[in-house]
């Protein structure tokens, strides 16, 4: 349920509303605007109160259900775009931000030769994974805890954010002390216990969408992080599993207008994923900026032939560079910049 107050409502008329819902055994979760406040009355059986119940309250505007599952991440609780600040970087501003670097951190001269090459082509965030999530047990499994060193040696040497996956929710405070933003991965979307892990570090997260989920699962799974009043999340589209088989997953360029018109939350893309082959993941990246994305998530090895993980899909430093020049183009089109 959705208390909306009115615009010149008092704090002890929100403080009633707020002791009302609590009296109920409900949960709140307040979004303080510039004008007004809302109010998110949280709760298993919000179904079973009556409207009316706040709706009587002095400084009450509106009182609406929200009949969808997610409900922190619904535009009915926060109506304006949310913006993720990582330093100065904005994600979720005019700014399209390229989060870049290998799948996986392999060694010191690789990760930081990744480094100065995707930020002197202009990417604002270096990705690699030092946990990484692997199909197959005998599939390298990332350096652990030498590849979290690795990427926080990157950090400081080219004054740039990295971007890691965590795995397992006892890991989540060992690689928050080393990254600026948390990636879940795609295989962990739902995976209820990291989720709640993240969302109680307040630290910033990057959430996949999982390759077999829907919008609305993605959106609820995203609710996980903001219930423990984790504002930081932005959503990543990577792809799903469809019937097709001439790239590794369906890029779903349809969640681009259908995540902005439902949520408040930044979304980025990842085509790397999508793609499975460094020929395809142009195209898909200037497709993303063109259907709204606020950012991209891409892999770039400095020589992707030697690469331990993903090296088929991860660009050349150079079509890297040639790509940033291009989505510049397509950013100017489409009123943003890179
Ligand atoms: C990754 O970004 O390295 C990764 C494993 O991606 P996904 O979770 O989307 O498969
Ligand atoms: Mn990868």
């Amino acid at each position: 349920m959705i208390v909306e107050m009115g615009a010149g409502s008092t704090q002890e008329e929100l403080s009633d509303v707020v002791e009302r819902a609590k009296s109920l055994g409900l949960k709140v979760q307040l979004n303080v605007g510039t004008d007004r406040t809302v109010v998110a009355i949280l709760g298993s059986n919000t179904g079973q109160i009556s409207t009316d119940v706040f709706t009587v309250l002095p400084g009450v505007e509106s009182v609406t259900r929200i009949m969808k599952p997610y409900k922190l991440a619904s535009r009915e609780f926060k109506s304006a775009d949310s913006v993720v600040s990582i330093g100065d970087i904005e994600v979720g501003g005019k700014r399209v931000v390229v989060m870049a670097g290998p799948c996986a951190v392999e060694s010191e001269e690789q990760l930081l030769e990744a480094a100065r090459l995707v930020k002197a082509a202009g990417a604002s965030v270096l990705r690699g994974g030092a946990f990484k999530p692997r199909t197959s047990p005998f599939s390298f499994q990332g350096m652990e805890k030498a590849g979290l060193e690795l990427l926080a040696q990157a950090r400081e040497q080219f004054s740039i954010p990295v971007v890691t996956e965590v795995v397992d929710p006892h890991d989540v405070s060992l690689v928050a002390k080393y990254a600026d933003i948390l990636q879940v991965g795609s295989r962990n979307m739902q995976n209820f216990a990291l989720l709640n892990s993240i969302g109680r570090s307040q630290c910033p997260v990057v959430l996949k969408r999982g390759f077999a989920c829907t919008v609305t699962e993605w959106l609820t799974a995203a609710d996980y992080l903001l219930a423990h009043g984790n504002a930081q999340v932005i959503l990543c589209e990577r792809g799903i599993r469809t019937f097709e088989d001439s790239i590794r997953f369906s890029m779903d360029i349809c969640s681009l207008p259908v995540i902005k018109h439902f949520s408040h939350l930044p979304l980025i893309v990842d085509p790397s994923h999508a793609a499975g082959h460094a020929s395809l993941v142009p195209a898909l990246a200037k497709a993303a900026v063109a259907a709204g994305a606020d950012g991209l998530l891409i892999e770039v090895h400095p020589n992707p032939k030697e690469a331990l993980v993903d090296g088929a899909q991860s660009l050349t430093p150079a079509d890297f560079a040639k790509l940033m020049d291009e989505l510049g183009q397509v950013a100017q089109a489409v009123g943003r910049y890179i």
